[in-house]
């Protein structure tokens, strides 16, 4: 029988650490640290996140703002609100929901952002700090998980790490983060020859594919950190992981469940993020 990692419970006590910090801050400083968000379109699962995104901002003492932005904005107008907040002293964090509709384009809305405002840590410069293992912010969901685990107990160092999904938002992120915690990291995606035996190596399996429980007992070594990365509608409506939970479970050391494991987490470590990024701001005042 596995632990099971309770994300729902982890994430609650960063939440507490990050309110103290918050209260702290804003009492030295005299404001709050400042995230906004920005959705463009109507797609109703990045609604559920933009209000998920504002009530952890009350939750933790932030100031927000949300900019919910018609399907037919043009490129030009989303820089210009990008290029507002950028200068604006109230927000430290910028985030901009994405995927954009088709007609933008995400990668110019990507480097426009401030460096020192990209709370999810999309921007190439910041991609780069991730690369050389000198953090300024750390991508939601990979650190997400690298909390987890360290919040368990259970040690990187020496083991073997297997990641499958090679996004540049969780599994290449996930890997930089893996190593520098000094696991031996293998990386597999689609093209990835007899992933079931690479997977059965994995001291610490990561799955990050999008594909309901894909990941069964067969694929996992026995005693095994099975971290499910992966959020799936069934067509019944309910959220499922890429791992099989009931096969698998009985065989990992350590498990997250779907809901309730890594999910919680990334908008944890987002409102992390934009109170680092407000005190990086208030240290170069
Ligand atoms: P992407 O679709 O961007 O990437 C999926 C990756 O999985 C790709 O690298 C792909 O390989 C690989 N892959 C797909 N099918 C297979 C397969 N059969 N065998 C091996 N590898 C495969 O997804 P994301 O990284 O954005 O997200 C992954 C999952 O994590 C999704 O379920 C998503 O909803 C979830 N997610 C959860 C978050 C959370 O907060 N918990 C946050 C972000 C994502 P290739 O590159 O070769 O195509």
């Amino acid at each position: 029988m596995a632990k099971i990692i309770d994300g729902k419970a982890i994430s609650a006590q960063i939440r507490a650490e990050i309110k103290e910090s918050a209260a702290a801050f804003t009492a030295r400083r005299g404001y709050r640290p400042g995230l906004a968000v920005i959705i463009v379109g109507s797609d109703p699962a990045s609604q559920v996140y933009v209000r998920n995104k504002r009530r952890a901002c009350d939750e933790v003492g932030f100031y927000s703002e949300a900019y919910e932005l018609p399907e037919q904005t043009t490129q030009s107008e989303l820089i210009a609100l990008v290029d507002k907040l950028n200068a604006d002293d109230k927000i430290h964090g910028i985030l901009c929901q994405l995927p954009l509709p088709k007609h933008l384009d995400e990668n110019e809305v990507i480097l426009r952002i401030n460096p020192a405002k990209d709370v999810d840590a999309f921007h190439p410069y910041n991609v780069g700090k991730i690369m050389i293992g000198d953090y300024d912010f750390l991508p939601c969901t990979p650190a997400g998980v690298m909390a987890l685990l360290e919040r368990s107990g259970i040690e990187v160092a020496g083991k073997e790490c297997v990641i499958v999904g090679r996004s540049n938002i969780v599994g290449k992120p996930q890997a930089m983060l893996l190593l520098h915690a000094n696991g031996t990291v293998t990386i597999c995606h689609s093209r990835t020859k007899n992933l079931a035996e690479v997977c059965r190596r994995a001291d610490i399996l990561v799955a990050a594919i999008g594909k309901a429980d894909f990941f069964t007992a067969d694929m996992v070594k026995e005693g095994a950190v099975v971290i499910d990365v992966g959020m799936n509608r069934r067509a019944d409506g309910k959220l499922t992981g890429d791992v099989d939970f009931s096969s698998v479970e009985p065989k990992a050391s350590y498990i997250t469940p779907v809901p309730g494991g890594v999910g919680p987490m990334t908008i944890t470590m987002l409102m992390k993020n934009t109170l680092t990024a407000a005190e990086r701001a208030a240290s170069k005042e």
